[in-house]
């Protein structure tokens, strides 16, 4: 996160404490602006549940943090908003993993990649979005286009996180 300070003539004499200047990202990184406006969540989760997050991922050949953001987004549609804080919920949905894993699955089923037969990993000539994920794949980097069985299907591309593995 960056602490962009501004200043103005007032600022000269704030103290050692005062934030100075503003370096721009080291590579031109585009992310400041124009990404998606998404947010990393820290929160503690139990040894014993981070366990279970784990091996259910596992389970699904998904990443784990693909696995906590379809529970919270899972967690914020079931809960009262005005009484429950997205970490009480999150715990809360985790709680009762086993519970809803079978409902949770089939969430998570619901494949975008569905009647893609083949990856092929490519470069890419424009930014792109995976389709699993939600992560921004940018301009020159590598992913994997979704080859369809012939059907008309929207163009998919997957970040190799995502890729599925055998
Ligand atoms: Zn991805």
């Amino acid at each position: 996160m960056y602490h962009v300070v501004t200043q103005s003539n007032e600022a000269r004499n704030e103290g050692p404490d005062a934030e100075v200047g503003q370096s721009p990202p080291p590579d031109g990184d585009p992310d400041a602006k124009g990404s998606r406006k998404e947010r990393v969540l820290h929160t503690r989760v139990p040894a014993v549940l981070e366990r279970e997050l784990k091996r259910f991922a596992e389970n699904l050949r998904i990443p784990v943090s693909n696995l906590v953001r379809t529970i919270l987004e899972d967690a914020l549609e079931v809960a009262d908003a005005a009484t429950e804080n997205v970490e009480e919920g999150l715990k809360r949905a985790a709680g009762h993993l086993e519970r809803e894993r079978e409902r949770l699955k089939k969430r998570m089923e619901h494949d975008p990649l569905e009647g893609v037969v083949a990856f092929q990993e490519v470069t890419l000539a424009t930014a792109a979005t995976c389709a699993r994920c939600a992560r921004e794949l940018k301009a020159g980097t590598r992913a994997h286009l979704g080859i369809g069985d012939g059907r008309d299907g929207p163009r998919v591309f997957v970040c190799g996180d995502c890729l599925p593995r055998g």
